[in-house]
């Protein structure tokens, strides 16, 4: 019996996982060693449940050839394709640290690129960025024969990747092609949906329960509620993890503050993701970012325990936990059982800086790779790209017909 993941944030509330059949016993304090790359923390009495998955649920694909064969990758081509620095940007939008707010709207605006680039200097860059990160469409085959003896894990964002970017986003939805295709995609592979949004609301978005969830960028977690072949022990329980739920008044209060500040700004949306806060200013005229990004910052001042990150033409307000997209990918694999395997490859699909935590982690792991949804180079720890969310789904369509194929060259026994 051992603990996959314990957690965390020693002083905040209540999370755990277990797996391999380990219950633990509510208000008990227990002192666990998680992930590798977490120092063990004191465990709080727990308040939600859950789980049970376990590696024999997992469809490995038995093929052994080109097992350790190496992930095939773009050339390494250094520098990026954003002019701004990233980290300088990150940095000077540091909230109590008195930074221009021109920092933030230039930040804005390398965060949301917009121009179809068009001449030839830049038609240049744009090849040389795709000969660093080729569509994964052109690469298929060379990433298959990498995953080959390899249990694939699936991991897509949604606004940008499995839908399209749209004014308003609560009409942000997913078409019944991609339903249908993301339904097949997680009868082959565990599949999980992992955003910025709300959890509840991003459900309501896909409406597939056999899936995981990573919401509020991963600070809402919950797995398969039913028909998953991955949580066969668990009929009606579910993986729950909620690693900054103590934020939860804060993030409330924060909310209704921006709402209240930014509705003088035309066009400007405060959206509450349960753990983190979103302002999108997709529809706010330009020359306003600066009023925009000045609002926010007179709320966020007064939050030191806040920080804030940033999306296509939104800001976003979360818990300042060391808790991101990556984390959560990580999190997802150890439940699954893949806590110290060598035989796993994650594949992880998104469109924004956001996701740039889980493509990091995966490099870091030296696991799988990482897609950008891109239709203009950006910089990026990603291996391969994709245009828009139509090739995404053209590719996890190619993924369920390799994986339907794969099943029937099988030698029967
Ligand atoms: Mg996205």
């Amino acid at each position: 019996m051992s603990a996959v993941a314990a957690t965390l944030v020693s002083g905040y509330s209540t999370h755990l996982v277990i797996n391999q059949g380990l219950s633990l016993l509510p208000h008990t304090y227990t002192l666990f060693s998680a992930f590798s790359n977490f120092p063990s923390f004191l465990l709080k009495p727990y308040s939600v449940c859950l789980v049970k998955m376990t590696q024999q649920n997992v469809v490995v694909c038995e093929t052994k050839s080109g097992i350790n064969k190496p992930i095939p990758k773009p050339p390494a081509v250094p520098g990026g394709y954003i002019p701004i620095s990233r980290r300088r940007v990150l940095k000077n939008l540091e909230i109590n640290g008195g930074q221009r707010i021109n920092a933030w709207v230039d930040s804005m605006r390398a965060s949301s690129p917009t121009h179809a680039k068009s001449t030839p200097s830049l038609l240049e860059e744009h090849n040389s960025w795709i000969l660093r990160h080729p569509s994964a469409l052109d690469m298929f085959e060379e990433i298959m024969d990498a995953s080959k003896g390899k249990q694939i894990v699936m991991f897509l964002d949604y606004d940008g990747t499995l839908s399209p970017i749209v004014d308003d986003p609560d009409r942000a939805f997913m078409s019944n092609s991609m339903r249908k295709t993301v339904r097949k995609l997680a009868r082959c592979f565990p599949t999980a949906i992992v955003t910025g949004r709300c959890r509840d609301k991003v459900y309501n978005f896909v409406r597939l329960a056999e899936l995981y969830y990573a919401g509020s960028h991963g600070m809402d977690i919950q797995g398969p509620t039913r028909d998953s072949k991955y949580n066969k022990d668990n009929k009606g329980e579910a993986v729950l993890f909620q690693p900054a739920s103590e934020f939860l008044p804060m993030i409330e209060k924060v909310y209704h503050l921006l709402e209240e500040k930014v509705n003088s700004i035309p066009g400007a949306r405060v959206e509450n993701n349960k753990f983190c806060v979103s302002v999108h200013f997709r529809c706010v005229d330009e020359k306003k970012w600066s009023e925009l990004a000045q609002q926010v910052k007179s709320v966020l001042k007064e939050y030191p325990k806040l920080r804030l990150s940033q999306g296509r033409k939104v800001l976003e307000i979360r818990p300042s936990i060391k808790w991101d997209k990556g984390k959560a990918l990580e999190f997802l694999l150890e439940s699954l059982g893949f806590a110290n395997c060598n035989d796993v490859f994650p594949v992880y699909i998104g469109d924004d800086k956001t996701d740039e935590d889980a493509f990091k982690k995966l490099r870091d792991r030296g696991q799988g790779f990482g897609i950008l949804v891109s239709k203009f180079p950006k910089d990026t720890t990603a291996s391969y790209s994709l245009q828009e969310p139509n090739e995404v789904m053209d590719f996890l369509q190619r993924l369920v017909e390799w994986k339907q194929e794969s099943l029937r060259a099988r030698p029967r026994v």
